[in-house]
């Protein structure tokens, strides 16, 4: 019989983020307390708002690829839609630092540099995230940072660095709310499983996760290649896990829930809810799909909220 499960004793959510005109440090304790959340991961977002105006190269290719989906959109609100997406979504490091400061024994924080940045930049901002002395981890976002990570020059040093300080790494994979759903934009694909594992080949000792089990997206029927390839590569890779951040609704499904356990296992795949980024979901929300999943046993639902967190970031 399935019957309702609750009381686990420890929960973490590894994927949040403290948007600064959408959350406050007390909106998010309220929310954990509401949903019985231990501890959250705060995840800063390097970008940069202006980028759409200062490289018109990228900007030229953003409007080719939205003219290539319709020829009935107006590139120029979209593209001011993604400026004010920019805008919001940075998160400075020094504001997560802020955030664990005043609550370290609830928040965990994920510094983010912007590769598509100079080499002095990402080297000088490496050293920022390193000097403050409370983040324990690395958030990269190809589709809202604009890199290839086939591409990229500075992911060598970036890599090297978490490496050092045994950090996890934090990988958007999939696409992104608003116009980032356009599947034609480049910047969108770029950010599939795939481009990394050169990348992941060369730093096999570092820590990986993988965000929304490799591969997010509200308006389109779920791409397999995405989740495939990211499960392949788990499977590879001991360092490597997934996050359920955007779609712990896909462990509803028994086809998933099976892949699974056929190939990487439980054992990686640690639970995430993308709060606030989700629109009609909650902490509490996310975290009842998988409390009350009749298809998840009570074992694997311990391994997901905070047995497989616990070992990834070394918490005793
Ligand atoms: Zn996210």
């Amino acid at each position: 019989m399935n019957s309702v499960e609750s009381n686990f004793r420890e929960v973490i959510d590894t994927h949040v983020h403290p948007i600064r005109s959408l959350t406050t440090g007390e909106s998010l304790i309220t929310e954990m307390k509401k949903a019985q959340i231990s501890k959250v991961v705060l995840l800063a977002l390097d970008l940069d708002p202006d980028i759409l105006d200062t490289d018109p190269k990228l900007k030229e290719e953003i409007t080719y690829d939205l003219l290539s989906y319709s020829l009935f959109l107006d590139p120029s609100k979209i593209l001011d839609a993604m400026k004010n997406i920019l805008k919001m979504g940075n998160t400075p490091n020094k504001h997560v630092v802020n955030l664990v400061k005043q609550h370290p024994d609830k928040f965990i924080g994920f510094g983010s540099v912007n590769p598509s940045k100079d080499s002095h930049y990402v080297k000088t901002t490496l050293q920022e995230i390193s000097d403050f002395g409370v983040l324990q981890g690395i958030k990269l976002i190809p589709t809202l940072q604009f890199f290839h990570p086939k591409k990229n020059k500075n992911l060598k040093s970036i890599f090297k660095f978490a490496k050092r300080k045994d950090w996890p790494i934090l990988i958007h994979s999939g696409r992104d709310p608003g116009p980032w759903e356009i599947h034609t934009l480049r910047c969108v694909n770029n950010s599939h499983p795939k481009y990394w594992s050169k990348v992941i080949k060369k730093f096999s000792r570092n820590k990986i996760i993988f965000a929304h089990l490799g591969g997010y997206g509200v308006n389109s029927t779920y791409d397999d290649t995405w989740f495939e390839e990211v499960l392949r590569m788990t499977k590879d890779n001991p360092q490597i896990y997934l996050d359920t951040s955007a779609v712990t609704y896909h462990l509803e499904n028994q086809r998933i829930v099976s892949r699974i356990r056929e190939t990487c296992g439980f054992e990686r795949i640690i639970f995430g809810t993308d709060t606030p980024v989700v629109q009609g979901t909650s902490m509490e929300h996310s975290k009842r799909v998988i409390e009350r999943n009749p298809i998840l046993s009570r074992e694997e639902k311990t391994l997901i909220f905070s047995k497989n967190a616990e070992q990834l970031f070394q918490l005793s």
